[in-house]
């Protein structure tokens, strides 16, 4: 079991509707030194990536991101969800459908900022369905950067979105990979 395994079993909480609860750590509350752990661990499973940017999406992908990028030295880039993007100038686009409040998201990142001398980390904190990671590689494709690898904390891997991002043929590295969660007991099993 690593680190962060250990930490989901010993403070994580398992929620009716295929959520993993981790708001003590991970999510409300951040624990700096697992999150530099953590950016340590991408940092060497990515060492032969070329990276010179982090993508993210708000809110919780950013705080992640942002010490991940301390270990790669690039800078970080956050999806912002917008609903007027008139007063963004010119942006890529995506939609995407949040897994947690069910409610659909445009997510934009400016133009000035992502472009084709881009070599992309993707980097979330949990991955269910997909929908979040399928926005930011539509986004970082559209701009023409190329994706170097995908990031992620928690993945949920009884749920398709880590299967169809691995058969899209993405470099796909999640460093706790849940295989089943009971809200009646209130365990969790990793793969
Ligand atoms: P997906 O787009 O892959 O379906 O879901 C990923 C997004 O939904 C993540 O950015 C995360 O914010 C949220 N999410 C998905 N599953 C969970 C979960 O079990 N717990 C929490 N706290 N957030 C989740």
């Amino acid at each position: 079991m690593n680190f962060l395994e250990k930490r989901i079993l010993d403070e994580g909480s398992v929620l009716p509707g295929n959520v993993l609860k981790v708001d003590k750590f991970l999510n409300h509350q951040l624990d700096i030194s697992l999150l530099k752990q953590m950016g340590e661990e991408w940092k060497k499973r990515f060492q032969d990536a070329e990276v010179n940017k982090i993508l993210t999406i708000e809110a919780s992908g950013i705080g992640i991101a942002c010490i991940a990028a301390e270990y790669f030295d690039v800078p970080v880039v956050f999806a912002k969800k917008s609903k007027s993007i008139n007063i963004e100038g010119d942006v890529y686009m995506a939609e995407v459908e949040s897994f947690t409040h069910k409610t659909v998201n445009r997510v934009i990142v400016s133009k000035r900022f992502l472009g084709p001398e881009d070599k992309v980390l993707i980097i979330d904190d949990f991955l269910a369905n997909g929908c979040a990671l399928k926005g930011l590689i539509q986004i970082t494709e559209e701009a023409g950067a190329k994706v170097s690898g995908i990031g992620i904390a928690i993945e949920k891997g009884f749920q398709q979105g880590g299967k169809m991002i691995r058969d899209m043929g993405y470099r796909l590295e999640s460093l706790a990979i849940v295989e089943s969660m009971d809200p009646e007991k209130g365990v969790c099993t990793f793969r």
